[in-house]
């Protein structure tokens, strides 16, 4: 037994009192006794109310922060009470507990504070706790932090979405563009998910929105017409680029099916040389999709009007970029490409939500970070399928400036 006091670590702790302390050096496992501090009337939990009626005393374990590499347990006596206020018996109040935890307040705030750099599993790994118990911990404070809607300052809006496996269940994000806040999540991405979004939002909010930038996707049209009467949509670069891609993946794969052995070859494994910005091609890389670009009339045609769409939002002026669209949207019919003439279709159809970034220019780079970002959370805190918790996650990544 150590006999040094470790009482000063513990004067934070009010209406109590270090009645012991046993620190096993061999096991690294520091053991402090708390009692409650007779000169003081016990406190109900609930109501706050003071409870001179003891009904009995228990005892409770509960994990505290460590003391240098000694991992620290608090045996506090406490006593439940007969509260008059509730009519009921009521366990004491501590300041530095926190009902229903086995942890004391410092220890879950040092824990939420980790979790905000590092993954559940090197908490719990670093803590020696198990990981469920850090996420519970974590998410209680998220909770309170982030658990109700904030409608503050909305004026743009940008949808998104994020697929939880590949191409299946999806969540439909809601940003506030201009701060690039996290305003709300919800399970799936039909007109049903964003109408419980609207259905909350003040009426005053909703007339205030001025712009709404998002995906080709009728729902969220549908929606957003619905609700939102002095919006404008706005179809941005990268959820359209993003779209074009698919496009420019699907004809790949035709070519690739019909392509001889030794051009199989060549084609093998490029998918992402051909859907990467050209600007981010490596030196080494550019020889290769030359390659294939000569290769094949079909990949190389893509590929210009992959360009070419991008050019359409360098347009500032409505009636040349209307022009842009209307000289793509010819190039795609001649490339007699099917998936090409589909995808120009589409462009033809939201030809007015393309044309309002003129109005709204909502730059990609912003998006395309919170889409990069929230494939990393899910990666770190997904893992164990707790939707709310993602959720929660994600709004503290993004919580705006
Ligand atoms: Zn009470």
């Amino acid at each position: 037994m150590s006999s040094c006091s470790i009482k000063p670590y513990f004067r934070c702790f009010t209406r109590v009192k270090v009645t012991g302390q046993w620190v096993v050096n061999k096991e690294n496992v520091a053991s402090i006794d708390i009692h409650p501090d007779d000169r003081f009337i016990p406190i109900c939990h609930k109501c706050k109310e003071k409870a001179v009626t003891i009904h009995q005393v228990v005892h409770r374990s509960v994990r505290d922060l460590n003391i240098g590499s000694s991992v620290v347990f608090l045996n506090i006596l406490y006593r439940k009470v007969i509260c008059t206020e509730c009519g009921c018996v009521r366990t004491e109040y501590f300041d530095f507990i926190l009902p229903y935890l086995r942890v004391t307040k410092r220890l879950a705030l040092y824990i939420h504070n980790l979790c905000k750099v590092m993954t559940v599993k090197d908490v719990a790994d670093h803590l020696g706790l198990h990981w469920g118990t850090v996420k519970e911990i974590d998410k209680k404070f998220l909770e309170e932090e982030f658990g109700e809607t904030d409608y503050a300052g909305l004026r743009i809006l940008a949808i998104d979405e994020i697929s939880r496996r590949r191409h299946h269940d999806y969540l439909t994000v809601l940003l506030d563009y201009e701060t690039g806040r996290i305003v709300w999540m919800g399970e799936g991405r039909k007109e049903s998910t964003l109408n419980s979004f609207f259905h909350e939002m003040p009426l005053s909010v909703r007339e205030g929105i001025k712009a709404v930038a998002m995906d080709m996707w009728d729902p969220y049209i549908a929606s957003v017409r619905e609700w939102c009467p002095n919006a404008m949509i706005v179809f941005d670069f990268f959820h359209i680029v993003k779209e074009f891609n698919k496009v420019i993946d699907k004809v790949r794969n035709q070519e690739y099916k019909r392509a001889s052995e030794a051009d199989k070859r060549v084609l093998k494994g490029t998918k992402y040389l051909l859907l990467k910005n050209s600007k981010n091609l490596k030196q080494e890389e550019r020889p290769h999709l030359k390659q294939i670009l000569n290769l094949n009339k079909n990949l190389s045609t893509v590929y210009i009007l992959k360009d070419a769409l991008k050019n359409i939002w360098s347009y500032k002026y409505r009636k040349s970029a209307g022009k842009a669209i209307d000289n793509w949207c010819q190039l795609a019919h001649e490339s007699n490409i099917e998936p090409v003439i589909k995808f120009a279709k589409k462009i033809q159809h939201h030809r007015e939500g393309i044309l309002n970034h003129c109005h709204y220019a909502i730059h990609t780079s912003k998006l395309e970070g919170v889409n990069n970002t929230l494939k990393v959370i899910k990666r770190k805190a997904y893992g164990y399928r707790d939707t709310r918790y993602f959720i929660l996650k994600a709004k503290q990544a993004f919580a705006g400036q």
